[in-house]
C-alpha cells in the first residue's frame, strides 16, 4: 500500500511520516528532503538548480544536517518551483514508490506524484501553531520562515480531491499515527 502525507511546513509531516513508516514496516520517501538537497548542492556549487537535479550529485546529500539550515529554508521554494526540478524529482519519487508499500510525505504526492495512492492524506494545523513549533524546534526565526515559505510553496501544495484532512492540533504524535493507522486498515 502507498499512503501519502501532504501538507505545509510545520504540520508534523516528518516526524508523523516517519513514525507511522518504521510503524507498518514500510519504506519511507521524505520528497522535501530532495528538493532541500538540490538546493544546497546549488548553493554550493552555484550551479543551476535544474542541472543539478538532472544530474546524480544531490541523491548522496539526502541526510545532510544541512539541509535543514537557514539558508536552504530560505533558497529551497526558488528551486522548488522551477518546473524542469520537478519533472526531474518526480521522476525519482515515482520509481522510488512503484516498489510497493511506502510512506510518502510532500505537498503533491497524492495529487501529481502518485494519484492512485490507496490512502491520502492531509496533515494540517493552525498557522499560530505550525509557527509556534518550527519555533520550539529551531528558534523564532525558523518560525517565521516556516509561514514564509507556505507563502512562496502555494502553488506546489495540491490537496488531493480524495485526501482525508487530519488536523494535527490539540493532538499528540501517537493519536495521529493512530488514527492513520486505523485508516490504513480499513483500505488494506
Ligand atoms: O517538507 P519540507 O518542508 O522539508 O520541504 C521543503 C521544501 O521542498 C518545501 O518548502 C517546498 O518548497 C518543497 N517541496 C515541494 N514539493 C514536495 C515536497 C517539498 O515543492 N512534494
Amino acid at each position: 500500500m502507498i499512503i501519502t502525507i501532504d501538507g505545509p511546513a510545520g504540520a508534523g509531516k516528518s516526524t508523523v511520516s516517519r513514525a507511522l513508516a518504521a510503524r507498518l514496516g514500510y519504506r519511507y520517501l521524505d520528497t522535501g528532503a530532495m528538493y532541500r538537497a538540490v538546493a544546497l548542492v546549488a548553493l554550493e556549487t552555484g550551479d543551476d538548480p535544474v542541472q543539478v537535479a538532472q544530474s546524480a550529485g544531490w541523491t548522496t546529500r539526502l541526510l545532510d544536517p544541512a539541509l535543514r539550515s537557514d539558508a536552504v529554508d530560505a533558497a529551497v521554494s526558488g528551486v522548488s518551483c522551477l518546473p524542469e526540478v520537478r519533472e526531474a524529482l518526480r521522476g525519482a519519487q515515482r520509481d522510488f514508490l512503484a516498489a510497493g508499500d511506502a510512506v510518502a510525505e510532500g505537498r503533491d504526492i497524492g495529487s501529481v506524484v502518485w494519484p492512485q495512492a490507496e490512502l491520502k492524506v492531509w496533515l494540517d494545523a493552525s498557522p499560530e501553531e505550525r509557527r509556534r513549533r518550527r519555533a520550539a524546534e529551531r528558534g523564532e526565526e525558523a518560525g517565521d520562515t516556516a509561514l514564509e515559505r507556505d507563502r512562496k510553496d502555494a502553488a506546489q501544495m495540491i490537496v488531493p480531491e480524495d485526501s482525508i484532512c487530519v488536523d494535527t492540533e490539540g493532538r499528540s504524535i501517537e493519536q495521529v499515527i493512530e488514527a492513520i493507522v486505523q485508516l490504513s486498515e480499513e483500505r488494506a
